[in-house]
C-alpha cells in the first residue's frame, strides 16, 4: 500500500457545524437541520469539498457534486482501477475468476436474490464495472451501465446492451443489481435514478443494491471514502428505496464485518428499536426490494 493509502486510513471523525434548518433531505426525503463536514479525505480535491448530513437518516452527500465529478471519472479515476486495462478474455478465464473475490461477491449477491425467487432472462446492472454479477446470471437478455468508459471492452465481450436507466424501457427488467455504484451519483440525481430502476422493473421485479456502510454522522470508518458523493446510512437507504415505492424484501449487510467505532460528535441517533437502523457492521449495507 502507498503512504498516500495509509494516510487515509487514519481518516475516521469528521467534525460537524450546523448548516440549514428544515431543508429536505436528498436521500431520505424528509425535512431535516443539515450540518456540514469536511470531506473525510486526505487527498486536496476532495478535502476541499464540504460534505451535507441529515440529522433524521445520517447519511450524508457533497452537494452539486455533478460538478465535481463531470471530468473525475474520465480522467482521475483510470489510476485506481488499473485492473480495467486487463483484456476481458483473460479476466473471464476459468482460472482467473476462481480466484477473483469480486466475482465471487457477484455470485453470493445472486445467490441473494434467487433466494427471492428472481427470475433472470432480463438484467440490469448500474455500474456493471467487469460485468460480473450478468455473467454471473446467465441472463440471455443483460443490460447495463457503468460511468467509466473503461468498462464498454467489457460490455463489448460480454454482449451487455450498454443504456442510461431512463434510456431502459417501461416494465421491461426481471432483476436489476446496483452494487457499490449509487455511492457515486450525485446526490441531487438520485431520485431520478432510484425512479427510473423503478419504472425499468416489471411487477413484482427484484432490486438487489449495495453500498458501503458509511453514516459518518454516528460512526467512526476509517478507510477511503473518495471519490464518494453520497454516504449512506442503513435509515437512509431504506428510506430513499421506500419513497420511491419499493417493497423491502431483505436487508442487511454483506459480510459480517468488524464493529465501527462511535463517533465522539454525532448527530444522527438511529432508532435503537431497529437493528439494521442501529448495526455498526462496518461491512457493505445490503437490501433487496421488490417492485
Ligand atoms: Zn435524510
Amino acid at each position: 500500500m502507498s503512504n498516500e493509502g495509509n494516510r487515509e486510513r487514519l481518516i475516521g471523525t469528521v467534525s460537524f457545524h450546523l448548516s440549514a434548518q428544515n431543508a429536505p433531505c436528498p436521500i431520505c426525503g424528509r425535512h431535516s437541520r443539515h450540518f456540514a463536514s469536511e470531506y473525510p479525505s486526505n487527498e486536496a480535491l476532495f478535502r476541499a469539498l464540504v460534505v451535507l448530513w441529515c440529522e433524521q437518516c445520517g447519511s450524508g452527500w457533497v452537494p452539486d457534486a455533478g460538478r465535481m465529478t463531470a471530468d473525475y471519472y474520465a480522467t482521475d479515476y483510470l489510476a485506481i482501477t488499473p485492473q480495467r486495462k486487463a483484456p476481458p478474455a483473460e479476466v473471464f478465464a476459468e482460472q482467473s475468476l476462481a480466484k477473483d473475490k469480486r466475482f465471487a461477491r457477484a455470485m453470493a449477491q445472486k445467490r441473494a436474490i434467487e433466494r427471492h425467487g428472481a427470475a433472470f432472462d432480463t438484467v440490469y446492472d448500474f455500474g456493471f464495472g467487469l460485468g460480473f454479477f450478468l455473467f454471473a446470471t446467465a441472463a440471455p437478455k443483460k443490460f447495463g451501465f457503468d460511468i467509466d468508459p473503461q468498462t464498454l471492452r467489457f460490455a463489448e465481450f460480454l454482449s451487455i446492451k450498454t443504456a442510461a436507466p431512463w434510456e431502459m424501457p417501461v416494465a421491461s427488467i426481471d432483476c436489476l443489481l446496483s452494487s457499490h455504484s449509487m455511492e457515486h451519483i450525485a446526490a441531487e440525481h438520485l431520485d431520478r435514478h432510484i425512479s427510473a430502476f423503478y419504472a425499468m422493473l416489471k411487477p413484482r421485479g427484484l432490486f438487489a443494491v449495495e453500498v458501503p456502510h458509511a453514516a459518518l454522522s454516528w460512526l467512526e470508518k476509517p478507510g477511503i471514502h473518495r471519490p464518494h458523493t453520497i454516504f449512506f446510512s442503513a435509515e437512509g437507504l431504506q428510506c430513499s428505496l421506500v419513497r420511491h415505492g419499493f417493497t423491502i424484501l431483505e436487508r442487511g449487510f454483506a459480510e459480517d464485518g468488524p464493529a465501527a467505532g462511535l463517533s465522539k460528535c454525532a448527530i444522527y441517533a438511529p432508532r435503537s428499536t431497529d437493528a439494521f437502523y442501529s448495526s455498526r457492521n462496518s461491512s457493505a449495507l445490503f437490501i433487496i426490494c421488490m417492485k
